[in-house]
């Protein structure tokens, strides 16, 4: 999620980003910066307030080369990412297994999955390979609708294993990831099977 679709809440992200752009190139550095040294060391909700507000500012960030241009010094904790050369931050979402963790100021792949360190690779594969056929409901075809009976009741079923399965990343493969980065966010929402952050409870 890059808030770059036409979704009305991407529209509103966008629409909230505005504070951002009228921070001089300093300034941004800064609070980004200043912002990385406060979520140090926990891992984080995707949907948590001040994830969101440093989301939106990277992204600017990202556009306007803020970390190549070495105005503030994020703390030493983040070392530079391969993607872009900003501050490490990964993202989980459950297309670990395919797309790696994501890097929150590029969107890019920060870290690919096969270069995971062992034990958490073990923990997220089985973790994956658990969601995988969860939220592939929420994309059955018609006649996998038909053959599963009552898809309402499939449906159901499926959102609400996701709420565990999101809740058991939160609650254990954050922590994990959080032995090897300086701070972990987690994305604790399925939009397809209309999980919301709040019927996520690790
Ligand atoms: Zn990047």
């Amino acid at each position: 999620m890059a808030f770059d679709s036409d979704a009305p809440l991407d529209q509103l992200w966008k629409e909230y980003g505005l504070v951002f752009r009228d921070f001089d190139d300093l300034t941004l550095g800064r609070w980004l910066a200043q912002t990385l040294g406060q979520l140090e060391g926990k891992s984080w909700r995707l949907s948590h307030p001040l994830v969101g507000a440093y989301r939106l500012a990277a992204q600017f960030g990202h556009d306007r080369q803020i970390w190549h241009k070495r105005l503030a010094t994020p703390p030493a904790a983040y070392t530079e990412s391969a993607c872009c050369r900003a501050p490490l931050l990964p993202l989980l979402t459950r297309d670990v297994r395919e797309s790696g963790l994501i890097c929150q100021h590029c969107s890019e792949t920060l870290v690919l999955f096969d270069e995971l360190p062992g034990e958490v690779s073990v923990a997220l594969t089985d973790w994956a390979a658990e969601y995988e056929p969860v939220h592939a409901v929420a994309h059955w075809d018609d006649r996998q609708r038909k053959s599963a009976g009552n898809y309402d009741r499939a449906y159901e079923q499926a959102a609400q294993q996701a709420e565990r399965l999101l809740a058991r990343a939160g609650k254990e493969l954050a922590l994990k990831l959080l032995e090897h980065y300086p701070a972990v966010i987690w994305e604790d929402q399925d939009e397809c099977l209309e999980v919301r952050p709040e019927d996520v409870r690790p």
